[in-house]
């Protein structure tokens, strides 16, 4: 099993950081609106640079004037497999990805279709774990240590 974490990034635009462990790196995604159980929406990804393993449970504040700049919670953390005897790094450099996703806030069976450029489209499948009307934005706080966003701003020595 692999890990998976996604970080909520109040940055210059909110975004959510979704980033598989894969061959040694985070591969990741910056996606605007967020993750969804919510089998009947279509969430655009867009395919950032791999981030290396020792950011996986990066909370904090990065700094003003930084690439980056603002901050950080781990929204959600957990394993993750490929679907089927897929090879998922095959399935990646395809464009097509199935994954199954075990985590405290994500569960269940994701689809992830490459478009175009670094366009990537998020799909949660009609399984047991899909959830309509599902919003992240519900669910504000870190898995690891419950707080929110604010809270992480409110107690960086900045
Ligand atoms: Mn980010």
């Amino acid at each position: 099993m692999r890990r998976f974490v996604v970080q909520r990034h109040r940055a210059r635009r909110l975004h959510y950081d979704l980033r598989l462990e894969l061959g040694g790196v985070l591969v990741s995604w910056a996606v605007p609106k967020g993750p969804t159980l919510d089998p009947a929406v279509r969430r655009a990804a867009f395919r950032v640079d791999d981030h290396e393993l020792s950011y996986f449970d990066f909370e904090g504040v990065l700094p003003a004037g930084r690439y980056g700049a603002g901050d950080v919670i781990v929204w959600d953390v957990g394993v993750w497999e490929p679907a089927g005897d897929t090879d998922p790094a095959e399935a990646l450099a395809a464009g097509e990805l199935h994954l199954d996703l075990h985590g405290e806030k994500l569960r269940g069976r994701l689809a992830m279709i490459h478009t175009r450029g670094e366009e990537w489209l998020l799909i949660h499948k009609r399984d047991e774990h899909a959830v309509s009307g599902w919003n992240p934005e519900d669910h504000p706080r870190s898995v690891l240590t419950g707080r929110t966003n604010d809270d992480v701003r409110a107690d960086s020595p900045e």
